[in-house]
């Protein structure tokens, strides 16, 4: 489908996501203990189980959603659709099934369309977390909604 698109200002304190499967929840805790100071910048969010992981271990706040298998993912793909989330850092598991898989999906999918900078596995999430334009405001290429849906009510 042909798109127009627009821009969407992304502010300096980014609204990050965390999410880790079971399997890579040790992972994702240590990498974040490393990773401690950089995260303080920004506002937390996270699926249940990680968040409250994440919270406890690092003593940061962090925005619990639901748990993945209950819908938090489904919660952080609406929040990417609102442009409520500027960046996602997921460790998935690609070794193990998952009940909630069409959730897993559909949030990869929601990032893709709205853009934002994801990464699923540790060496993309320390390119992004190195990346300048993590700390200041960045724009980022979004679907024009308004075009869109004025092209399907015409
Ligand atoms: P959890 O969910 O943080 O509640 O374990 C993660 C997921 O599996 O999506």
């Amino acid at each position: 489908m042909q798109l127009a698109y627009t821009q969407r200002v992304m502010p300096a304190h980014k609204r990050m996501a965390l999410v880790a499967h079971d399997n890579k929840k040790a992972d994702l805790l240590n990498w974040a203990k490393n990773r401690r100071e950089d995260l303080s910048f920004h506002q937390l969010f996270a699926t249940g189980t990680t968040g409250t992981l994440l919270s406890s271990t690092l003593g940061l706040s962090v925005k619990c959603l639901l748990s993945g298998p209950m819908g938090g993912d489904q919660q952080l793909g609406a929040l990417i659709a609102e442009g409520k989330i500027d960046v996602m850092i997921f460790f998935w598991d690609p070794l193990d099934a998952v009940p909630h898989d069409p959730d897993v999906k559909a949030l990869l999918r929601l990032a893709a369309v709205w853009n934002i900078p994801i990464a699923t596995n540790k060496s993309t999430a320390n390119f992004l977390m190195d990346s300048e334009l993590m700390t200041q405001e960045s724009a980022i290429e979004i679907p024009d909604y308004a075009d869109y849906l004025a092209s399907r009510t015409k």
